[in-house]
């Protein structure tokens, strides 16, 4: 037998079920791997029992706890039998009721439930007349594990009970025992070690068979813990692997180097830096250097740019571009949505003025083009597009993710800018760079502020830069939450906004939901991006956050169409123009709106957050976000970044009705804390689960990452990915560490899958 092959060997063979029954697939668990990868969710102490009072209605639990008294009883009204016990905690009572046909045949259960014994009892809480009880539980006593000797008895009696993750038809305990039994058959050849015997003994690991052993048959919480630990540092020693040599692939592809102009006349990037109304923050300037340097040599770029909402990355962005045309090349700007995509070709040639005015009357002698691609574009325009873009006409293509289509082609890609990463997939990436004959640089731009350990779970591959500072001369937004509910606090609310407008300012005001009558969730604001590009935890890093159980019941979510109207009835604003902007609008009607609130025409903009990501109004100051509790806060925090952009403070307002002290409550009261992006973006992980976390940041790695945890794990994600670099660069092809080979592999199939079925 090859080494591993016993971890694909169907279950209902290794557990000699009869007919390849397969008990465990209930679970998903289909292989001897699956199953001794399904980890304990928490162990209970065998001295200990489980408290009682923490247990809620409707959860499916396990509860170590003991008999107080069981009877068989006949039913009063109805035929047949009722057998009811009671376990305890030592303070909590619950209640177990089993029915039966008649008294017979609740008698063998009767009688293992002796009072004063010890047991697991699992089943889902109900409610029986406001008393939490368990209906049928299946429960097994201590002392029934079928044990050989005395001292496996002594043994078990001391050690942690592993507690699965188990639904009603399979407990815990089940799984338990089939763990047991497939454990003790394998071998260390059985069970291939990603983790090379070197970097184990750096690190004072066990080896895998020994961790898998120590998390499901623990004799103390001390092997649970070593177990657990070696198996974090396998997630993350594989994940940094992969990473490696993602990263060792992309740059050792050769690149056409795009060195900076040597002189400044004829060159684009020198005329665009005299004709800027501003000066370069120091960071901007130290960035760009980093960029300019890493484009000249031989070695495709590949580097990601976090910088502050409004930290001016577009400009940072614009100079590498120009770097590349004025060497001869073309660079390609994606952005996740339309309205982004139109705004920075807007954005671009405003910048550039006479410089992108290529081939036009008044156009400057050297002067390039931008040509915008997205794909609402009519079928003429597309196709000039398309020309301008592989004839190189185009030294500047802005567009959507029809960027990636198929027949687009330019004549000499030398760089890709990605602006705001968080929506686009790492495949999206590589289709882009596919479009170059040579490997283009990349420049992945995001103002998602992204923690370091995040960063590197999730872009491991590239390189980072950050932009901390915002130019000078930002006045700030101040936050306020504001009661939906009271009357006098909403008047004052639209009080407010009229009297910016009538200062020259403009208001943002956001809801949730486009029209009234949908009960469907909320608008993605990502209407060019198909669903299936989207990444799968979308809903947690921006998109409306189903937060069932805070929202009072029955109040719908305010919608757009529904806004406007009361707005437009609004004594406050009366004589105010107010627009409308959202995702199911045709794109002239978008542009159109956007045009018109940028102008100040319509100084009041009601909209779903397709106005979250990077759209850039100098002049607006107010943003009013409704049911704002339904918003995560890293989109809180992109919405608010849309005004204090200008010299006139901001002022952001929160309109909920999320009691304080919720999980929306508090996201709520971090967004009037702090402007702060990282601090924000530490409150949102602590005030999430991490399943949730890397789903949202990272497109389907979170099937390959069970233990690891994002933030309390960042020196074990550190010092796995020191080793993982160590390793890669001394042997990039992993001939010696076939192991560890086969497990990236292993991933990046399993990733390809996810993204396949998402496609
Ligand atoms: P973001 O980093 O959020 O994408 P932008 O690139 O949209 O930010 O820049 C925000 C605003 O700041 C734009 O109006 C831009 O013109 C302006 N800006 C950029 N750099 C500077 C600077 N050095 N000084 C003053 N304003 C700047
Ligand atoms: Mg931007």
């Amino acid at each position: 037998m090859t080494a591993g092959a016993r971890l694909d060997e169907p279950l209902s063979r290794a557990l000699g079920q009869a007919r390849g029954k397969n008990p465990l697939s209930k679970l998903g668990l289909e292989t001897v791997g699956d199953l001794i990868g399904h980890y304990p969710r928490r162990y209970d102490d065998p001295g200990r029992l489980t408290d009682i009072s923490m247990l809620r209605a409707g959860e499916h639990v396990t509860v170590m706890a003991r008999v107080v008294q069981a009877t068989v009883r006949s039913m009063r009204n109805r035929r047949g039998a009722l057998l009811e016990a009671v376990i305890t905690d030592g303070r909590h009572r619950l209640s177990l009721t089993f029915f039966g046909k008649h008294r017979g045949s609740l008698y063998a259960h009767e009688q293992r439930l002796v009072p004063g014994s010890t047991g697991l009892f699992t089943g889902t809480v109900g409610l029986y007349r406001g008393e939490r009880q368990l209906t049928h539980p299946a429960f097994m006593m201590m002392g029934e594990e079928d044990l050989d000797s005395d001292e496996d008895l002594l043994a078990a009696a001391a050690r942690p009970i592993p507690i699965y993750p188990a639904v009603a038809a399979v407990p815990s305990w089940r799984i338990a025992k089939a763990v047991r039994t497939v454990l003790d058959t394998l071998t260390g050849d059985d069970v291939p070690d990603p983790v090379p015997v070197e970097v184990r003994a750096r690190e004072g690991l066990p080896e895998r068979l020994d961790a898998l052993r120590k998390v499901h048959r623990p004799d103390t919480m001390a092997d649970v813990r070593s177990g657990q630990h070696r198996l974090r540092f396998e997630e993350a020693f594989v994940l940094q692997a992969a990473l490696a040599k993602r990263r060792a692939l992309a740059t050792g592809r050769p690149a056409t180097p795009r060195p900076p102009a040597t002189q400044a006349a004829g060159s684009l990037l020198a005329a665009l830096d005299a004709r800027l109304p501003f000066e370069l923050t120091a960071g901007q300037q130290e960035v760009g250097a980093e960029i300019a340097g890493e484009l000249s040599t031989g070695r495709p770029m590949q580097r990601l740019l976090q910088g502050e909402v409004g930290s001016g990355k577009t400009v940072v962005a614009l100079r590498a571009m120009l770097q590349v045309v004025d060497a001869g090349g073309q660079a390609a700007l994606l952005a996740p949505t339309e309205v982004l995509a139109a705004q920075h070709a807007r954005t671009l040639r405003a910048l550039l003025g006479p410089l992108a005015e290529g081939g036009m009357l008044g156009g400057a002698e050297n002067a390039t083009r931008i040509e915008l691609l997205t794909g609402s574009l009519g079928a003429k325009a597309k196709k000039a597009a398309l020309l301008a873009a592989a004839s190189g006409a185009a030294g500047i293509v802005v567009g959507t993710h029809a960027l990636l289509s198929e027949n687009v082609r330019f004549a000499d890609l030398g760089l890709v800018v990605v602006d705001e990463q968080h929506r686009f997939g790492v495949e999206q990436r590589d289709r882009l760079r596919d479009k170059a004959s040579a490997a283009p640089h990349l420049l992945v731009m995001t103002a998602t502020p992204i923690p370091r350990t995040v960063a590197m779970t999730v872009f491991g591959d590239l390189a980072t830069s950050a932009l901390t500072q915002v130019p000078a001369g930002r006045a700030g937004v101040s936050t306020h939450v504001v009661p939906a509910g009271n009357e006098r606090w909403m008047d004052r609310t639209w009080a407010r906004v009229r009297e910016e407008i009538d200062r020259g300012g403009r208001a943002y005001v956001v809801c949730p939901r486009i029209n009234p009558d949908d009960d469907g969730g909320g608008e993605d604001g990502m209407e060019t991006v198909p669903a299936s590009a989207a990444e799968p935890g979308d809903a947690a890093a921006g998109a409306v956050v189903p937060d069932p159980g805070e929202q009072g019941a029955g109040t719908p979510l305010r919608a757009v169409l529904e806004v406007v109207e009361e707005l437009r009835g609004r004594e406050q604003l009366a004589g105010v123009e107010i627009g409308v902007l959202h995702g199911q609008m045709a794109p002239p009607d978008k542009d159109d709106a956007m045009a018109r609130f940028a102008s100040g025409e319509s100084p009041v903009l009601v909209s779903t957050t397709v106005v979250e990501v990077g759209v850039d109004v100098p002049e607006a100051t107010v943003m009013v976000i409704l049911d704002a509790d339904r918003f995560g806060l890293s989109q809180l925090h992109q919405l608010r970044g849309r005004v204090g952009r200008g010299a006139a403070p901001g002022l952001c307002l929160l309109v909920s009705e999320a009691p304080p002290g919720s999980t929306a409550g508090l996201r709520l009261e971090a967004m009037v804390r702090t402007t702060d992006g990282f601090e924000l973006a530490n409150t949102d992980l602590e005030l999430r689960n991490e399943g949730d976390v890397l789903g949202a940041a990272q497109s389907g790695r979170s099937s390959s990452l069970r233990l690891l945890r994002v933030v309390k794990d960042a020196k074990l994600i550190e010092q796995a990915r020191t080793e993982a670099i160590g390793i890669v660069t001394a042997d990039p092809e992993l001939h010696y560490a076939p192991e560890l080979a086969d497990a990236i592999a292993d991933q990046l199939d399993a990733e390809q899958e996810e993204f396949l079925e998402r496609a």
